[in-house]
């Protein structure tokens, strides 16, 4: 359960635009941190910085202390679990999609994909066997159901760091509020960042950092930020 931590990160996608100002935050290992705000406040930007899909222009990312430049691709992508919005399932059962587009051949294939739908819930979805070709295909899911698959194939990976971006923003409040009482059930060891524009959605995270314009604006527990407003 690693720390994660921004220092004075400086970064923008072309030269003459600075998405994010200076900024500066730190997850203790094990906590759950939300970051909400405007749409273009530079919050996924914050998520793709993490994965190193770039690199700031100046400060440093660290994970446990640790220059994520210093650290292989291979390890930091086993070290981040990444749920986006709308996530792509392969149009296959339920188990394939959870296993990772394995087709549940092997026992180890079979075990991911029932651990993920039992975490996640879908475990009376899951077609025997795993065939690939009974039960519900990937394509044919509900919106919910296709998020809850997307973050049981990232949670049977077993990441340390889950990194949840807008992952239920897509969905109605009833989904959603079913969502993330099973994400906290099924977090408790994690650290986690989720990401969101409404507050409502991370009611229960340790601390919530409001980001505007690539600033943090103010932080505090849910509670906190209410009495703020
Ligand atoms: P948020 O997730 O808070 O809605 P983003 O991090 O997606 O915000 O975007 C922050 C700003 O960066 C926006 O103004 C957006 O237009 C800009 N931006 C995002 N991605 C790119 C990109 N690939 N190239 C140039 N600008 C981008
Ligand atoms: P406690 O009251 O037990 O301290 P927390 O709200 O701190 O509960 O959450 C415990 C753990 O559950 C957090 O460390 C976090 O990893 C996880 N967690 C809580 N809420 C969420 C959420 N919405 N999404 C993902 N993980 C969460």
């Amino acid at each position: 359960r690693p720390s994660v931590a921004f220092e004075d990160v400086v970064f923008g996608y072309e030269p003459d635009r600075t998405i994010l100002h200076g900024l500066s935050f730190e997850v203790p290992a094990g906590q759950h941190f939300a970051i909400v705000g405007p749409s273009g406040a530079g919050k996924s930007t914050i998520a793709r910085l993490l994965f190193r899909f770039y690199d700031p222009q100046s400060g440093r990312i660290l994970i446990d202390g640790q220059d994520i430049r210093a650290v292989t691709q291979a390890s930091l992508r086993a070290q981040i679990g990444i749920v986006p919005q709308d996530s792509v399932l392969f149009n296959e059962s339920i188990g394939y999609n959870i296993a990772y587009g394995r087709d549940c051949a092997s026992a180890a294939d079979v075990e991911a994909a029932a651990q993920g739908a039992a975490l996640m819930g879908l475990i009376e979805r899951l077609p025997q066997g795993f065939d690939t070709e009974v039960g519900e295909r990937g394509l044919k899911l509900s919106g919910g159901e296709k998020q809850r698959v997307a973050i049981a194939r990232t949670l049977v990976k077993n990441p340390p760091i889950l990194l949840l971006d807008e992952a239920t923003s897509a969905l109605d409040t009833r989904t959603e509020q079913d969502i993330l009482a099973t994400l906290h059930r099924v977090s408790a060891n994690r650290t986690s960042i989720s990401i969101a524009h409404r507050l409502s959605t991370v009611a229960d995270a340790d601390r919530i950092l409001v980001l505007q314009d690539g600033r943090l604006a103010e932080s505090g527990s849910h509670a906190a930020l209410l009495r703020r407003d």
